[in-house]
């Protein structure tokens, strides 16, 4: 579990991007344009600094992958992503002009004979289409649809919603790590004083141990005590923790670049008898949500079997969420596992299975592990007993 992981390697981003070309044929599109962040990461290895400045990954099927860049990044870019052609532009010219000269030549179609064409306005006589990253800037997306009117643009989340969803023996590798480092942190966290201190300061004792166990990035340290635990998106706050509340511990961030997600709901003292019932029934739901992990179960299936059973135990209205969401080079990513999702679990897929229970004013239970998808079943990445720990 320790140590750095073999670094990807250029084979493995040209195969990544190659298999993004090739999907994005499949999908009807002419390309996809990828903006700074987690798909630019995911597909080349490159993390440039966030600024205003025009950044932008084009993967046509058929053609070299090329990257629009500020001629100032372009010497770092050249470092990180070797594979890249790289299409520079200075300062004072116009970045969308550099970007529709290399999409121009999307006028020629790639495969005129591809699904979900419609004939459009274009000098072909078919709309053009790119999918594009969803976090791309308005700003760009806006330069470039000004440049390019002919061309349609769709949310590459839409058109390619498991491009990155299922997860290779490396990335696996690495996500394992993190599940296991986060595990670490919940184990050194359960033995420090809840009882008088802030929200607040457990959140940061949270966050040291996090790095501690090898995080470079900790996305979310959530500390609902009592009441705030009725709150799923509550943070963490100035609320003093007492003796007699239930707390939920909800933490995660990347480790080598890949992300952890867990939750677990102590309890400071002895707990009651509803206390004790709540965690039980959430328990439960958790349990069955995992073994409702297996290739070919539709995602939503993992939904309802948790819920099942916090609806047949009478609880199902304060069941307020989704069961999960997928986790990778981010920590919230598809695959969800929600009603309405019939995609197909795939071996290789990882994502959180997290029901809880929140009785507003009172307090909350939640309980999240982050399962892959196996041959023949479900493994969990978080393995910390799932009992309600007492803390002091
Ligand atoms: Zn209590
Ligand atoms: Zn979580
Ligand atoms: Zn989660």
């Amino acid at each position: 579990m320790t140590g750095t992981p073999v670094p990807f390697t250029v084979d493995d981003y040209t195969a990544r991007m190659r298999r993004a070309a090739r999907a994005a044929g499949e999908a009807g599109l002419d390309g996809v344009l990828i903006a700074p962040g987690p798909d630019l990461v995911w597909l080349t290895g490159y993390r440039p600094p966030e600024t205003e400045r025009l950044t932008l990954l084009v993967l046509r099927p058929g053609e070299d992958p090329a990257l629009v860049v500020p001629a100032l990044e372009a010497p770092d870019a050249a470092k990180a992503a070797p594979m890249l052609t790289l299409r520079d532009w200075t300062d004072g010219k116009d970045p969308y002009e550099t970007a529709a000269d290399l999409l121009g030549r999307a006028d020629s179609p790639v495969r005129a004979d591809s699904p979900g064409h419609t004939a459009g306005p274009g000098r072909t006589g078919r709309t053009v289409r790119f999918g594009v990253s969803d976090n791309a800037w308005a700003m760009h997306l806006l330069g470039l649809q000004s440049r390019l009117p002919e061309a349609a643009y769709v949310s590459l989340t839409e058109a390619l919603p498991m491009l990155r969803a299922v997860k290779d023996a490396a990335e696996l590798e690495r996500l394992a790590a993190a599940g296991a480092a986060a595990d670490a942190a919940y184990e050194e966290i359960r033995k420090v004083r809840f009882a008088g201190r802030r929200e607040t300061e457990v959140a940061a004792d949270l966050d040291g141990l996090l790095r501690q166990s090898g995080h470079s990035q900790v996305d979310f340290t959530i500390v609902a005590s009592g009441p705030n635990g009725a709150n799923p998106h509550h943070e963490a706050g100035d609320r003093v923790i007492e003796r007699g509340d239930m707390v939920v511990l909800d933490f995660g961030g990347l480790k080598h670049g890949y992300g952890s997600d867990t939750s677990r709901t102590v309890h400071v003292g002895e707990p009651d008898a509803e206390e004790r019932r709540v965690h039980d029934i959430v328990r439960a739901a958790q349990e069955e949500g995992f073994r409702a992990v297996r290739p070919g179960a539709a995602c939503q299936d993992v939904d309802r079997a948790a819920r099942a059973v916090i609806d047949e135990a009478g609880y199902g209205e304060y069941f307020i969420h989704r069961t999960g969401h997928g986790i990778g080079v981010t920590t919230h990513e598809p695959p969800y596992m929600v009603e309405g999702e019939e995609r197909p679990l795939v071996p290789g897929m990882c994502f959180s299975v997290e029901p809880g229970i929140y009785l507003p004013g009172r307090f909350g239970v939640r309980i999240e592990d982050i399962v892959t998808v196996t041959e023949d079943g479900g493994r969990r990445l978080n393995t910390t007993a799932r009992e309600m720990a007492i803390v002091d």
